[in-house]
């Protein structure tokens, strides 16, 4: 039998909407030797984690922590966890995100209310509350930052309302947090999910997840089933969580003080997700969310300045992904797809409504980095050019260079990153 090769995969420059390339550091780190799953160390490294996360998602909720499996993994226990049979749950949809909310908590057996407004919006906050008045909901789920139309939900007055109606208030920040500002307990967030892939530079495969007391106490109180075995005694039998891989009731007793057995943490991925919070951390989140911000600027600078339009209303568009309109004439998968070939660069297509009117070009976590934004659109430029696009030779990389020379020159002026 001949020998089966090393995996070797080639090199690529991640500049979509996610999964972006991975901190150098994050993937020597999920490279350390395994532990046993109740070793010393791997119990004190699931508490340094759970005080990372506390920081990098500004809250001071006891119930912080990581559940197993992609961002889709952090958004199902928590809905499924917090929905019971039968409740209300409203969902703003501005993108596919909040298609998937929907599709979730319909899943979970949710009366599942939505309120749309037109991609590459973002939902008006007076919308939100007369539609809580309207339904009565027991949970808002709401995407933050919405990828597949770059759209950035402002939360910051959300969680108010949320407690004035006696609402639950659910994020899903995978794409955003750790690029763009997210205070759970400034906002009045119960829960919100993420994933690494995204901002904070790590694989997928780990969804970091903050609760509320409130929200824990909604998943203490639903019917516990262990082994199979229900509580006994309990009028409501049939409200137990109808999953148990995704049953943050066992999740959290699993971290908890008391370690109850529940399925093995993947030390790997919980070694990924320490050394993403400690690279934002270490750098600080207001620096980090900055060079996002920088760095995002650069991006949308250099694909205006090659004259390509930008879908969606910018002032709203999240600091990491922009929606370059695809010019006339140009196919957009072959055109993508050259750029993949010839320069070893991965930008994102569109779905639904996008689909081959705009590419998405994310600048996230290790990428968002001017090499990696002049390199990206050095290549988008003759990229563009080849399939009988015209655009202003070096149009793209000056316009970007420009907004770097600004932030380092005004950073230098100041003596610190605004
Ligand atoms: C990218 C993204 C996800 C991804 O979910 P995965 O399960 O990690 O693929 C979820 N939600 C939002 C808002 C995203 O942008």
């Amino acid at each position: 039998m001949t020998r089966i090769a090393p995996l070797d995969p080639p090199a690529r420059l991640l500049m979509g909407p996610g999964p972006i390339s991975a901190y150098p550091s994050v993937l020597r780190a999920m490279s350390a030797p395994l532990v046993g799953q109740y070793d010393p160390f791997m119990t004190s490294a699931m508490g340094e984690v759970q005080a990372l996360y506390r920081e990098v998602w500004a809250t001071g909720n006891d119930a912080t922590l990581l559940v197993d499996g992609t961002s889709r993994a952090g958004i199902e226990a928590a809905l499924v966890s917090l929905i019971r049979p039968g409740d209300r749950v409203l969902v703003p949809v501005f993108g596919r995100f909040g298609h998937l909310l929907a599709e979730i908590a319909e899943r979970a057996l949710a009366e599942v209310h939505t309120i749309e407004v037109e991609w590459g919006q973002v939902v008006p906050v007076s919308l939100i509350e007369e539609a809580i008045v309207r339904v009565e909901p027991t949970l808002l789920a709401l995407v933050q930052g919405d990828t597949s139309t770059t759209m950035n939900q402002p939360l910051d007055e959300v969680g108010a309302i949320c407690a004035k109606h006696g609402v639950l208030f659910y994020s899903d920040a995978t794409a955003s947090l750790g690029g763009n500002e997210f205070l759970a307990d400034e906002w009045g967030l119960d829960a919100a999910t993420a994933g690494l892939q995204k901002c904070l530079g790590g694989p997928s495969g780990s969804s970091p997840i903050t609760l509320s007391d409130r929200a824990v106490e909604v998943i203490r109180t639903r019917t516990r089933v262990e082994a199979g075995i229900r509580e006994e005694g309990d009028a409501s039998a049939s409200d137990f969580i109808r999953t148990n891989y995704f049953d943050l009731g066992m999740i959290l007793d699993y971290w908890g003080p008391r370690r109850l057995n529940h399925h093995t943490e993947a030390t790997s991925m919980l070694y990924a997700a320490r050394e993403c919070a400690a690279v934002l951390l270490n750098e600080g989140r207001s620096q980090v969310i900055e060079r996002h911000r920088v760095a995002g600027a650069a991006m949308l600078a250099g694909v205006e300045g090659l004259g390509l339009g930008v879908f969606g209303d910018v002032a709203h568009k999240m600091n990491n992904v922009v929606a370059v309109v695809i010019p006339d004439g140009v196919p957009a998968d072959a055109a993508r797809q050259a750029v993949l070939d010839d320069f070893g660069i991965e930008i994102g297509t569109s779905f639904g409504p996008l689909h081959g009117r705009v590419w998405r070009i994310g600048t996230m976590g290790y990428n968002a980095r001017k090499d990696a934004v002049l390199t990206t659109l050095a290549a988008l430029e003759a990229v563009l050019r080849r399939f009988g696009a015209s655009v202003p030779a070096g149009g793209g990389v000056e316009a970007a260079a420009d907004v770097f020379r600004a932030a380092e020159s005004g950073a230098g002026a100041s003596g610190a990153v605004a």
